[in-house]
This record gives C-alpha cells, structure tokens and sequence, in this order.
C-alpha cells in the first residue's frame, strides 16, 4: 500500500493508528563491504550511490515503513573534523534524494541526525549557538533532499539532544528523538531514561525512545523505566542486535533475529508503537520484524 505523503504530518496520522516499522542498522551495513577504503560513512553517498540505492531499497522491500537516511555523522561539527565540511550540502541532501528515489510510495524517509560527537561548553569547547547551527544546516539539506521526517538518535547529553530537536523542527517536518542508554542503564552522559524521555518531549519531538546500547535484554528495562514514567509521545525502540563479538578479528554481532523479534512483539503489547533495529542487524531483520507487526494487533493507541 503507497504510503501518503500529501502533507508533513501524514507519518504521524499512521502512527496515531497502527505501529510503524523502521529500518535497520546503516554503519555496520556499510562496514560489512569487503572494499571499504573510506573514513566516513557518508563517503559512500558520494561515492558510491548505487551501492546506497541497494542498502535502502534492501529495508524498503523488507518491508520499513521508514527508511533512514547514512547521514548519521552529518552535522557540520563531524563533517568538519572529517575534513568534509564543504559537502555538507552533497552528503546530507544527496543523501535523502537518494533515500527518496529507493523509498518512492512504498516508504517514508527519516532524515538521520546523529549526535555531534563534541561537547557543550563549559565540558567541551562547543557554544549552544554553534552547535544550534551545526544541526539547522544539516537538518535544511536533508529536508531539500526530500525527508519526510528527521530522527535524532543516539543522544547522550540533554541540553544537545534539545538543541538538535528544536533545530530539526525548524524544518517543519516531524522529528523523532532517541538516546542511548549503554551505560548501566543511563546515556554516556550520566542521564536516566525518564530524564531523557522527558527532555526529548518537552523540546518538541513527535515520538521519542531509546537506540543502539547493549541488546535488547537491557532496553526492555530502558523501555520499562520510560513506561513507568508515562509518556506523553509514542515511543520508539531500536535494539542493537546485542553487543558485538570478535570472531577472526571481525568485529560480529551474532544475537539472533528470533530474539530480537520476540523483544519488539513484548514492547508493541506493552505501547510501544514505534521499532525498528541498530547496529548488527540487517534486512533480514527488519523482515521478521514486518511480518511480526503483520501478525500482531497493537494495543489501541493512547495518545
Ligand atoms: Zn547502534
């Protein structure tokens, strides 16, 4: 079924009535090509766009209702330490030009804003204005591209999730907002999932959860504590596909699909109507994840 794209909100009208499936995990995809020779991911996008075309069209014909964009590093405080900065332009609006051609009617694109990778002063050297326009500029090429969304994910400081948040929504486009809880249950940041979630709605993001971490063993007690809490946004879960193993010297992930999906089905019965997987997981994921939400009637929304 095409999905409706006749105005900004029409991502938002579905999720008010069934749960939306996201994509899977877009770097560890990428590290899997045996030719890799680049630094950053979003070198692939300039450089090999047929490559990109099929990692995204892979998640479309796996059934996502949302594809995310390979610009997780593309704010302008990354692409500048990436030596990159004069392509902000190409690597965020291609981009999402290319993850519109792959999605055509059959998905939705989510610009993806990753976290800057540097700190707000007085940690860091970064000033609340630097690092606003650091994701405004990002966040205006990725919806010239044809972003239909922006998801922030990964997040670990509070002040810098809201900046990026409220940088996306300038946009005018929906935003979706995720941090990650790997550190004995709170970001790197020292923040708990109800002080995150809180965060992330009071900035102004339309659904609002918890990626990557340690697997989906310790996101079920993210997602528990963020229940508990009593969330005002849908919320959105995507597990890493466990931690990550050395096997010959290749980094793996190796936590089973069956296990992941048996996770995402308890947190749609629990409210959770957003999910979709992260690092180490693939296509094939995402395809047991879609048939699963076929076979599974969600709770009836409460928000
Ligand atoms: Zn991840």
């Amino acid at each position: 079924m095409p999905v409706d794209r006749s105005t900004p909100d029409a991502v938002l009208r579905a999720l008010a009535v069934r749960p939306l499936l996201f994509d899977g995990a877009m770097g560890t995809t990428l590290n899997d090509f045996d030719d890799r020779d680049w630094e950053a991911p979003e070198e692939v996008t300039l450089r090999f766009p047929d490559r990109m075309a099929g990692v995204y069209r892979a998640y479309v014909e796996a059934g996502a209702d949302v594809i995310s964009t390979n610009t997780f590093g593309g704010n302008l405080i990354r692409l500048e330490r990436a030596g990159l900065l004069d392509k902000a332009e190409a690597i965020n609006r291609g981009a999402a030009a290319q993850a519109r051609a792959a999605a055509g009617d059959d998905a939705w694109v989510a610009g993806d804003i990753g976290q800057s990778g540097d700190f707000l002063q007085p940690l860091g050297d970064v000033t609340e204005a630097r690092m606003a326009e650091a994701f405004r500029v990002q966040a205006h090429h990725l919806a010239a591209g044809g972003a239909d969304l922006l998801l922030c994910e990964t997040f670990s400081d509070v002040r810098e999730v809201q900046i990026a948040i409220e940088a996306a929504r300038s946009t005018g486009l929906p935003v979706f907002a995720t941090m990650t809880y790997d550190i004995n249950l709170h970001t790197m940041m020292g923040v708990a999932p109800a002080d995150g979630l809180r965060a992330c709605e009071s900035a102004g993001a339309a659904a609002v959860g918890c990626n990557c971490g340690n697997g989906p063993e310790e996101m079920a007690q993210v997602l528990d504590q963020m229940l508990a809490a009593g969330p005002a946004r849908p919320l959105m879960a995507q597990s890493n596909a466990g931690v990550p193993e050395l096997v010959d010297g290749k980094v793996r992930y190796l936590y089973p699909d069956e296990k992941m999906v048996e996770f995402a089905r308890q947190w749609i019965a629990r409210g959770v109507s957003v999910i979709g997987s992260c690092c180490g997981s693939t296509a094939a994921t995402t395809r047991r994840l879609r048939a699963m939400l076929d076979q599974t009637t969600p709770p009836a929304p409460t928000l």
